[in-house]
């Protein structure tokens, strides 16, 4: 996820961050929703199973019982087929939006085999097929994502709009033909509240998911500079240094600090302090991938993870910052004049600086430091750990 502020009231930015692809966090509890999900549908349709085959025991109606059976045995494998993928640890994001969807045209073909068998009241009038849609509905929550939970809530209002348009277009629905009505007369107000009721459920879904988005940036981000807080580095760090472990993939981790922030502060005041901070900030979220990790470490100090990049490529994307950072002097508001600053870096890859977390971290750590000794304005890397990158002040 990009580092979002977290205070973001206006329109354009409510509708951006109400379509865009959820924080790897949230991608991660979609997927144990995904689980859950998995196994209340397995059970629904083998209990769902047990409906036509016990009416064909009885031997009544034997050819819509035969339909009947089809389609749920259908749904049984298909369930099973999804349950069994999820146990697998198979998860992409992709796959929330085909299960919702799955739901709700699971209950929408239900009700459609009724108009295909010739009872439409059945179809229209359905107490606990229809009902089935606000669980399907419901449990799009589970996918952590705002795109699931519209799309599929939209999706089932089409289709059941549809069955309904269907039926009332095949058969003239409150003729006598149709007595004694068992599932009761058709009406118009009826269906429409039905629509309503589903758009509301479906907006509150929605809700429910965007205010957890909302208290997890509230939660993983730093107020002031936007940038991910420490607390949610530290995990980050963790997951991606497991995952390079796993995978045999590069990691590196830069740690940066301003130089001689303090006399910064002591010539401009504060708040000037905090606006260089905010620009600094900035500069590196336009300096990073999507996929890398910029945080606000401490005061005034940054740490970025970069997946997927070894050592050489982590130093010239830093060397590239810290070029940017010094020249041309940053003009902070509210300063008459531009005014310098300089980062320091230390720099630690994975393997060969650390073989866990905790390992990088002492390492990029005392790297800075080393920078910090060595004059400021530099990087200390693996590549540059004997080689002076810049004049000593
Ligand atoms: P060095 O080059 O050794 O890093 O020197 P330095 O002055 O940057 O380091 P020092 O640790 O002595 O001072 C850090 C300063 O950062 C002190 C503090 O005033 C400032 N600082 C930390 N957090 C904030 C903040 O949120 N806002 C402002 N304006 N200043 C901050
Ligand atoms: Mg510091
Ligand atoms: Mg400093």
């Amino acid at each position: 996820m990009r580092q979002a502020s977290v205070s973001s009231n206006d329109p354009a930015s409510f509708w951006s961050s109400l379509w865009k692809r959820p924080d790897p966090f949230l991608l991660e509890a979609g997927a144990a929703g995904e689980k859950l999900v998995a196994r209340v549908r397995l059970l629904l349709t083998a209990i769902l199973l047990a409906i036509p085959v016990a009416s064909l025991w009885y031997e009544r109606e034997i050819w819509e019982n035969l339909v009947g059976l089809g389609v749920t045995i259908a749904a049984f494998l298909v369930a099973l087929l999804w349950f069994w993928l999820v146990q697998q640890g198979f998860y992409r994001h992709w796959l929330g939006f085909a299960s919702s969807l799955l739901d709700v045209s699971l209950v929408s073909a239900a009700l459609f085999v009724f108009v295909l068998l010739n009872r439409p009241h059945t179809a229209v009038n359905s107490k606990v097929t229809f009902e089935s849609y606000f669980l399907a509905i419901a449990a799009t929550c589970l996918r952590h994502d705002v795109r699931i939970c519209l799309l599929a809530g939209m999706s089932a209002i089409a289709q059941y709009a549809l069955i309904v348009a269907s039926a009332t277009m095949m058969w003239d629905l409150n003729s006598a033909q149709f007595s004694p009505f068992a599932y009761g007369y058709f009406n118009w107000s009826v269906q429409i509240s039905r629509l309503v009721l589903m758009f509301v459920a479906t907006l509150l879904s929605t809700s429910v998911v965007f205010r957890v988005q909302r208290l997890l940036r509230l939660s993983t981000c730093d107020r002031m500079t936007g940038l991910f807080n420490r607390g949610h580095f530290d995990e980050r760090l963790l997951e991606e240094a497991s995952r390079a472990s796993r995978y045999h993939r590069p990691l590196a981790l830069a740690m940066m600090d301003i130089d001689h922030f303090k006399t910064f502060n002591d010539s401009h005041g504060h708040s000037a302090g905090d606006e260089a901070l905010r620009m600094m900030a900035s500069i590196m979220r336009a300096s990073f991938r999507q996929s890398d990790v910029i945080a606000r470490y401490g005061g005034e100090e940054f740490v970025v993870i970069l997946p997927e990049t070894d050592s050489a490529a982590a130093t010239e994307k830093v060397e590239r910052l810290r070029l940017s950072i010094e020249n041309p002097p940053i003009p902070v508001p509210g300063l008459d004049v531009a005014e310098r600053l300089t980062i320091s870096a230390g720099l630690a890859c994975f393997p060969d600086d650390g073989s866990d977390a905790a390992q990088m971290l002492r390492a990029a750590d005392h790297r800075l430091f080393e920078a910090k000794r060595r004059g400021r304005n530099r990087i200390v890397s693996r590549e540059r750990a004997d080689s002076l990158m810049h004049a000593p002040d």
